[in-house]
């Protein structure tokens, strides 16, 4: 039986498991189902790949996205694995051969799509095999409470049991909340399975959030792609499909290779923008959120959100497609308060769900308010960006401040505002908790509206005490004193009027200071260690240092052999070549990322671009 290092280090060449993936394989090899929570990144493959090679029989992989099994399987093709895949791109010549081939035991791991498990071929074809695993991947999708429903992974339960010798069932998501983890368990028959949340920290990302507003997004993205990303390749996600074309054709104009990707064009036109951007044709892909589940890109080294998403698991989701490969990447969030106003709007847009009652359409709005109130607050807070996105998710960081984020690295400065404060506590008491934000700052600013004209507010003794100070900075603090725990906001309620909690009198009564961070000017970029260290996989193919030179040799051999450059290479094991400077085979194979077979192919040609460089130097 073959070794699970053996095959980790000979076939993928890792030389070490990853937190969490050991045990997994240990797990599916036993016998044992498999619930796993790993983040985007995390390295989920492996952990079926590898029982797949230790089990007797054929590993089949549930997969609901085309693009990550073609990837995928073209990837182990590469590490000498005999894969295949099936879903609707094959023609009905190429989707007989497969069956065929797998009829004759031809492969090891077959990728399929959900929809393919309940026809009669494919049924057929399995019924005379020895299937030994079933690997579910994107798992939440069989849950109707997860974003990404498809109906079709409800029939996998069903696939499952069909099979005269029931496999083994593994089932992998990045989307951790309670309840979806029990519609995986339930609808997938998952029996006693190991169950495994992985750590959801990604301590490569960069975190950064930049307030902005309608007229300045374009500048700042313009900045960033620009300055501090020239000739990498990234991701600038829109709120909606026009401002998807709208952006892409602006960055167009601008002379930047962009490409674009939404749900509303050809599946023609979809599949050559996807394909453009794997390819690295064009550098930034400027996508809806119907870009990414599954897209296997490793070097993506930024993703930038041009609107704030509706809530935090899909910023994270969608964030945490950069820094696949393990290197430095940032994570930049431009928001504006329009956005805020514009998710509302989706979420309102979205009520008539014909299959919900109004009931159940009622309190799912809800959950979408207080989930998109917790987006707006990771937009506003002072605090560790990553902490923030860790206890989210319910766990702990291990430390309150990371370091590698806008608000860690940020220039802010402490300020007391123990006297606003207590302006703006006393007028939200003197108007008995019934009013909202807004008429409380036109309250404290001694402006007129119809609310404050109806309701007498006018004659309050707190009407005007606030007079000539900006409205937006009077909402900021009242918002700073809600994610301070003075001011809460019944959940209940989507009118988001705030009410004193007890730890309000404190400050009323003048025992208590209250402080608030101010921004200096203009988030920094990481620090200067950080900024060397993201720059050290940007060189550009041909740029005359050894990374460069390698580059330009993997996109040679990326061109004849017709492979995306990173299934021949990640950039991750090509800077390990640099710190490793190979002078012969044994020595390449100890390059993290290169297994036996890579080594194979591809070594010599490597080999001799470091002996050249070395020669030159
Ligand atoms: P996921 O499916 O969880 O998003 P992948 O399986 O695509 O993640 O793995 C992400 C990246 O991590 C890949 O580039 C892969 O080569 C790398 N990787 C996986 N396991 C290891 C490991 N044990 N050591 C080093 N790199 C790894
Ligand atoms: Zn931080």
């Amino acid at each position: 039986m073959p070794d699970k290092f053996d095959l980790l280090r000979d076939i993928f060449g890792h030389a070490q498991f990853r937190p969490g993936q050991e045990p997994i394989v240990d797990a599916l090899t036993e016998g044992r189902d498999v619930l796993a929570v790993m983040p985007t990144g995390g390295g989920k493959s492996v952990c079926y790949q590898i029982p797949a090679l230790i089990l007797p029989g054929v590993t089949l992989v549930v997969s609901p996205l085309i693009s990550l099994m073609k990837d995928q399987v073209q990837a182990l093709v590469q590490n000498g694995v005999r894969a295949a895949y099936l879903n609707s791109t094959l023609t009905a010549g190429q989707y007989g051969k497969v069956l065929a081939n797998m009829r004759a035991g031809v492969y090891k791991i077959i990728y399929v799509a959900p929809e393919r498990l309940g026809t009669d071929a494919f049924r057929e074809t399995v019924a005379s095999m020895d299937v030994s695993l079933v690997a579910v991947d994107e798992a939440h999708c069989v849950s109707g409470w997860g974003q990404d429903f498809r109906p079709a992974y409800l029939g996998i339960r069903d696939f499952v049991e069909s099979l005269p010798r029931r496999p083994v069932v593994g089932a992998f998501t990045a989307t951790a909340t309670e309840r979806v983890r029990r519609d995986i368990e339930d609808l997938l028959g998952l029996a006693d399975p190991f169950r495994i949340v992985t750590g959801f920290d990604r301590p490569n990302l960069y975190f950064e959030v930049i307030q902005t507003t309608k007229s300045t997004k374009d500048y700042e993205l313009r900045r960033l792609l620009r300055k501090r990303y020239a000739d990498r390749s990234g991701i600038v996600y829109c709120g909606t499909r026009n401002t998807v074309d709208e952006v892409a054709e602006k960055l167009r104009l601008a002379g930047y290779a962009a490409t674009g990707y939404h749900a509303g064009m050809s599946d023609e036109d979809r599949h050559a923008a996807q394909e453009d951007f794997l390819y690295d044709r064009c550098r930034v892909m400027v996508a809806t959120n119907a870009f990414g589940m599954g897209i296997d890109k490793s070097n993506v080294s930024f993703v930038i959100h041009y609107n704030m998403p509706k809530d935090v698991e899909s910023y994270y989701q969608e964030a945490g497609r950069a820094g696949r490969d393990g290197e430095p990447a940032d994570c930049v969030l431009l928001w504006s308060e329009s956005d805020i106003i514009l998710d509302r709007f989706l979420i309102e847009k979205n009520e008539e769900n014909p299959e919900l009652d109004p009931e159940d359409a009622e309190r799912l709005k809800r959950l979408e308010y207080e989930r998109l109130d917790r987006m707006s607050d990771y937009c506003r807070s002072t605090d560790c960006l990553r902490a923030r996105l860790l206890r989210y998710f319910g766990t702990e960081p291990d430390k309150e401040r990371c370091g590698n984020c806008s608000n860690c690295n940020g220039d802010f400065e402490t300020r007391d505002v123990t006297v606003d404060a207590q302006k703006i506590l006393s007028c939200i008491a003197r108007t008995n908790n019934r009013f909202g934000g807004s008429t409380i700052a036109a309250v404290l600013r001694g402006s007129m509206n119809p609310q404050i004209e109806r309701y007498g507010l006018d004659s309050l003794s707190t009407y005007g005490i606030m007079r000539g100070r900006d409205e937006r900075e009077i909402r900021s603090l009242i918002d700073e004193l809600r994610l301070q725990g003075y001011l809460s906001v019944d959940p209940d309620s989507i009118y988001k009027i705030p009410a004193l909690t007890p730890k309000a009198r404190n400050v009323l009564l003048g025992r208590e200071t209250v402080t608030m961070r101010f921004r200096r000017g203009n988030p920094q970029p990481a620090d200067a260690k950080k900024a060397s260290k993201r720059s050290k996989t940007a060189a550009p193919a041909g740029d005359g240092t050894l990374l460069g030179h390698l580059k330009a040799e993997r996109l040679k051999l990326a061109r004849e052999m017709g492979l995306p450059a990173y299934v021949i290479f990640t950039d991750a094991a090509l800077v390990d070549m640099c710190r490793v400077m190979p002078g012969d085979m044994d020595e390449f194979l100890t390059v993290s990322g290169v297994g036996k077979k890579k080594a194979e192919r591809y070594g010599e040609r490597f080999l001799a671009v470091i002996r050249k460089h070395r020669v030159d130097k």
